[in-house]
C-alpha cells in the first residue's frame, strides 16, 4: 500500500521539483500539489507539468493533503509553517527537506502546535537549483536521514521513510542536534572551505586571477562547483547551524595550524601520512556507492 495518497510540495525548485519527478515515476497513482512563493516558478512548474496542481497559495496547496514537504530555504520554513496553519487538516503529516534540523524542528514545533511533524534531509543534491534543474532520480542510492522529535508518532515517521524508499533513498534514523553536527563535517565545512578559497581567488590582482582561471584544472575548478552552490540556501545554512559550524571550524583551524607546522619544520612523515588516511577515505566512498569509481570525477579527456 502506498505511505500516502495526497502530497503536497512547497518550494519547486531543485529539491521539491525533484521530489515531485521522482513520486510521479514511481508512485504515479498519488495526487501531487505543488505551490512556490514565485510566479514564475509557479509558471516553470504549470509548464513542466510538474503536479497535478499547481497552486497560486499555500492555504490552497495544503487543504486536502495527507503529506505536506517543505522545500523552502531553511530558514522560510517557520514562516511557510504559519501561512499555511489555519488551512492544514488536522491528520496530515508535515515534513521538510532542509539542511538542519533541530531549528527547523523548534520553528515547525512551533508554528504547529499538536500537527505531526517528522523532518528529514535526503544528503543529495547539485549546485544548481530552480525547477528546470531537478531530476527524478537524484535520490536513488543516497541517503535520507530522518529527524523526527523523540515523542513521534512511530506510524507517521515510518510513513515518511517508506516515500523515501520508494523513490529511491536509503533511510536513516538521527536524532536532530546529532545530525547538525555530522553534516557541519560533511556539508557545512567543506562548503565554507570552497567558498573561501574561490573567494580568495577573485580577490587577486586580475592578471594573477586570469592565470588562476586557465590553470584551475590543477585542483581549484573542483572547488568551484561546491563554492558555485546557491547563495540563499547556503547562506541560511550557515545561520542555522552556527553551533556546530562554529565547532568543526575550530577543530579545523587546528588541524590546518599543525599541518602549517609540518611544513615549517620539514616533517614529511606528518604529511605523507595524512594524505595517506585521506586518501583512503576517499576510497571508502567509493567503495559504499557514494561517488563515481571514474578517475578525476569521470570527466572525459578525449
Ligand atoms: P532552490 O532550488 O532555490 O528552491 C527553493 C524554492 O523555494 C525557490 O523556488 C524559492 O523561490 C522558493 N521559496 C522561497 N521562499 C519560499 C516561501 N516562503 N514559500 C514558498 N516558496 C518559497 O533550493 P533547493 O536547492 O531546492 O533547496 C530547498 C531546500 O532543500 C533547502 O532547505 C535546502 O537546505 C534543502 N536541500 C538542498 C540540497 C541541495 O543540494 N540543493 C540538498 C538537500 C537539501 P525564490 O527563488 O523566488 O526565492
Amino acid at each position: 500500500m502506498l505511505p500516502f495518497a495526497r502530497v503536497t510540495v512547497i518550494g519547486l525548485g531543485l529539491i521539491g521539483s525533484s521530489l515531485l519527478r521522482a513520486i510521479r515515476a514511481e508512485m504515479p497513482t498519488v495526487r501531487l500539489t505543488g505551490h512556490d512563493a514565485s510566479a514564475e516558478v509557479r509558471d516553470i512548474a504549470r509548464h513542466l507539468d510538474l503536479a497535478d496542481d499547481i497552486t497560486d497559495t499555500v492555504g490552497a496547496a495544503v487543504t486536502d493533503a495527507d503529506l505536506v514537504i517543505l522545500c523552502v530555504p531553511v530558514r522560510a520554513m517557520g514562516d511557510v509553517a504559519e501561512a499555511m496553519r489555519d488551512d492544514l487538516p488536522g491528520e496530515a503529516i508535515v515534513s521538510d527537506v532542509g539542511s538542519c534540523k533541530a531549528e527547523i524542528l523548534a520553528a515547525l514545533t512551533a508554528a504547529l502546535p499538536g500537527q505531526a511533524i517528522v523532518p528529514a534531509h535526503p544528503v543529495a543534491g547539485t549546485e544548481n537549483s530552480g525547477p528546470e534543474s531537478g531530476f527524478a532520480s537524484l535520490f536513488k542510492g543516497r541517503w535520507c536521514i530522518v529527524t523526527p522529535p523523540a515523542d513521534a508518532d512511530s506510524t507517521a515517521v515510518e510513513r515518511v521513510s517508506e516515500l523515501w524508499r520508494r523513490i529511491g533513498a536509503n533511510v536513516e534514523r538521527m536524532d536532530a542536534a546529532h545530525h547538525d553536527l555530522v553534516l557541519a563535517v560533511t556539508s557545512h565545512l567543506p562548503h565554507l572551505i570552497a567558498y573561501t578559497i574561490v573567494g580568495t581567488a577573485s580577490d587577486l590582482e586580475d592578471v594573477t586571477r586570469s592565470e588562476v582561471i586557465k590553470y584551475s584544472a590543477g585542483g581549484f575548478r573542483d572547488f568551484t562547483r561546491i563554492a558555485a552552490s546557491d547563495p540563499t540556501m547556503w547562506r541560511d545554512v550557515f545561520l542555522s547551524n552556527k553551533d556546530a559550524v562554529l565547532e568543526m571550524l575550530q577543530r579545523f583551524s587546528e588541524d590546518l595550524s599543525a599541518l602549517q607546522r609540518a611544513i615549517r619544520w620539514n616533517d614529511g612523515d606528518a604529511l605523507f601520512n595524512l594524505f595517506t588516511r585521506t586518501r583512503a577515505i576517499r576510497r571508502s566512498i567509493i567503495e559504499e556507492g557514494q561517488d563515481d569509481p571514474a578517475p578525476d570525477f569521470g570527466r572525459t579527456h578525449s
